[in-house]
């Protein structure tokens, strides 16, 4: 069954057909979101005393159609400074159809300027994490698909100074028992700012009660229109946090909002991006004469990734940056020779793949994201005669890397800097000082590493466990006959529908190699992965008279980490590391609670491996969350999951014994 929600319209109203209740009122939903949850949280005069460099963060229970967080953001857009930022967090257990969510949002042509955004970003969603960027990044919001009282233990505030305003929604507690529980209570205490505050429409004896217990001190106030009463407070007592890995927590947020970032590719371009819309100055230091030449320099790439059905860490993080690469390209670029969302199928050619591929797709995603097809609509879909069924993301497509990369570094507020190779990087003066043949290139309080396997070329980075793995591409021009493909196809390799009246496809596996001319050999291999994966499409390109010999194409380093998950984050200082939790080598389960000593401003952002495309652009909110002190844009687990510490502490702890 799907995860969306089931609406009646009969009234003209939004109403869950699951819970028996209506998402608001029909007298004036607006007015009563205003009075309820702006103006009992005092919002109008809070974001008004916000100076610029702030965040202020909103959470709320029950997305539902979007109204509150719209009413908030429209409040912010009239009240606060420029300069401060909202980051609004949400969780909605079955979200709403795009086609819901926009025949709900029409009701309140007020608030058109914020729905639309809104509904240009919105698509089908899957369960976990998804992070949206607004209004050239004044405004985030970060909606968890899946149950508050499990989403919210997850929420990472561990960067944040907490939530500072709760919105507690969610259909009356009549009608929906499960989520008005106690444990949810002191998740909104857990995560609350010192002095934050909560608002919520009913003043059920239970519901004040439990709030109390978690630590607010609960107050009835006039409710709104004919409801007698609601309830507010403020939190006064900070529940006692469990313990936490120290190695994992994040480093205290520098004060100056001054990095630079090293490598021009999509994990560079993404960093940079995603702390230039935050107000920092960025230098982003390439040593070639132009962004996006290794890695990220292939003429097309895919957004599809192989998904688990096990929804392990690697796939979570592949739906959230999934999500969200789509977001940030559709509003970056325009399609055509950027970017197309043409879909992509990924052809069952065994057996095994196709029962893999039938237990992923009765996971639990919606089909909208992806489901499985026959061959006859694969080739429909394809236009072009496919003998197998397989997978089909609907939401795919393929992407021109350099396209991308330069969309996201152009920003006035970052400066691009070519023809600069750091060699070295200097601590002096509480800056990184990025030092090249010429001497300095440019000096910050941060520095991001985000060049690949070469990452490891810097002192305090040599460590990473990051491999190369090389891969060529193969080139070939597009016939009358191949331009008929519509989607990308993949299997062992891939190709592309035409672009610039050439097809890209690939892409080899080599290890072990430092070479990074083309070779026939390679361009061979490619061929033979085509005809096995689209033979009609081969043969179409020329079939057995095409010559890996006149081949064109190109070779770069994929880089990647033993555990295939990117590393994202604060690096530490190793033998410190090590010495600091050398207790970890004879008890994995000690709880050490020392501060981890990380090198001051340093951080890294590389082993995207070839998936790219679909994690860079996310990771650059995740480095963002933490040197801006916000709200991470995937939870704790995740966070931790791509923590450069995570390889260190593992070889500790599996020394014991
Ligand atoms: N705040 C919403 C708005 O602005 O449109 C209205 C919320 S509506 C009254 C309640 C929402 O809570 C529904 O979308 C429902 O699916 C969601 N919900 C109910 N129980 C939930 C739970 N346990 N976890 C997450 N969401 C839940």
């Amino acid at each position: 069954m799907s995860h969306h929600a089931e609406l009646d319209w009969s009234e003209g109203l939004p109403a869950s057909t699951r819970f028996g209740d209506v998402y608001f009122s029909c007298a004036s939903g607006l007015a009563e979101t205003r009075h309820v949850f702006l103006d009992n949280n005092r919002l109008p005069e809070r974001f008004a005393a916000l100076t610029a460099g702030d965040t202020f963060t909103v959470a709320e229970t029950g997305f539902g159609t979007g109204l509150n967080f719209l009413a908030a953001w429209q409040c912010f857009a009239e009240h606060a400074p420029s300069g401060a930022r909202l980051a609004f967090v949400s969780v909605e257990k079955y979200p709403l159809t795009p086609a819901d969510l926009e025949r709900a949002l029409a009701l309140w042509p007020e608030l058109a300027e914020f729905a639309a955004p809104l509904l240009e970003q919105y698509d089908w969603l899957s369960p976990g994490w998804h992070r949206f960027v607004f209004d050239n990044g004044r405004v985030t919001l970060t909606l968890a698909v899946g149950d508050a009282l499990s989403m919210y233990p997850q929420l990472d505030m561990r960067s944040s100074h907490g939530v500072d305003a709760w919105f507690l929604d969610g259909f009356a507690p009549s009608k929906n028992p499960e989520m008005w529980q106690q444990p949810l209570f002191d998740q909104m205490a857990r995560l609350a700012a010192p002095r934050a505050t909560f608002a919520t429409f009913t003043s059920a004896g239970a519901v004040r009660r439990g709030l109390t217990v978690a630590g607010f001190a609960v107050r009835k106030v006039a409710g709104y229109g004919h409801k007698r009463e609601m309830s507010v407070g403020e939190l006064t007592e900070k529940p006692e946090s469990g313990w936490q890995a120290p190695w994992y927590a994040p480093p205290v947020p520098p004060a100056v909002k001054t990095a630079l970032v090293i490598g021009g590719g999509l994990a560079g371009a993404s960093t940079a991006h995603s702390l230039a819309i935050r107000g920092w100055q960025v230098t982003l230091l390439e040593r070639h004469g132009a962004l996006a030449q290794e890695a990220s320099g292939n003429p097309q790439g895919v957004l599809y990734t192989k998904l688990s059905a096990h929804f392990t860490p690697l796939t979570q993080l592949v739906l959230s940056g999934y999500g969200y690469s789509l977001r940030t390209l559709a509003k970056l670029l325009p399609q055509g020779e950027a970017w197309q969302r043409c879909g992509v199928l990924q052809l069952a050619q065994d057996a095994d793949t196709a029962a893999k591929q039938t237990k992923l797709a009765e996971a639990g995603l919606p089909t909208e994201v992806l489901r499985t097809i026959d061959a006859a609509e694969a080739s429909a879909l394809a236009g072009i005669a496919l003998s197998d069924g397989g997978l089909w993301f609907g939401q795919g497509g393929w992407v021109n890397p350099p396209a991308l990369v330069n969309a996201l570094a152009s920003h006035p507020n970052i400066r691009v800097l070519t023809h600069a190779g750091v060699l070295k990087l200097k601590r002096s003066n509480d800056e990184w000082c990025a030092l090249g043949v010429q001497g300095e290139l440019a000096r910050a309080p941060v520095a991001v590493l985000a060049s690949a396997a070469d990452t490891r070329a810097f002192d305090a980075t040599a460590d990473l466990p990051l491999k190369r793995i090389r891969g060529q591409v193969s080139v070939t021009p597009a016939t009358a006959e191949s331009l008929s493909l519509k989607t990308v196809l993949c299997g062992e390799g891939y190709v592309s529908p035409a672009r610039e009246e050439a097809h890209c496809f690939g892409a080899s596996f080599k290890f072990d190699s430092d070479d990074l001319s083309t070779n026939v050999e390679e361009h061979r291999e490619n061929l033979a992965m085509l005809a096995e994966l689209a033979p009609s499409l081969y043969d179409a390109l020329g079939g057995a008279a095409l010559d890996p010999a006149v081949l064109t194409g190109r070779a770069a380093f994929r880089c990647t980490s033993p555990d295939y998950l990117p590393i994202i984050g604060p690096v530490a200082r190793s033998e410190a590391l090590a010495t600091t939790y050398r207790e970890l080598g004879n008890d994995a389960k000690a709880q050490p609670d020392t501060a981890c000593p990380y090198e001051p401003g340093l951080y890294a952002n590389a082993a995207h491996g070839s998936r790219g495309l679909i994690t860079a652009p996310l990771s650059g909110e995740i480095l963002a969350a933490q040197l801006n002190g916000e709200v991470a844009p995937i939870g704790a687990a995740l966070m931790d999951a791509v923590h450069p510490n995570r390889f260190a502490i593992r070889r500790m702890m599996r020394r014991q014994g």
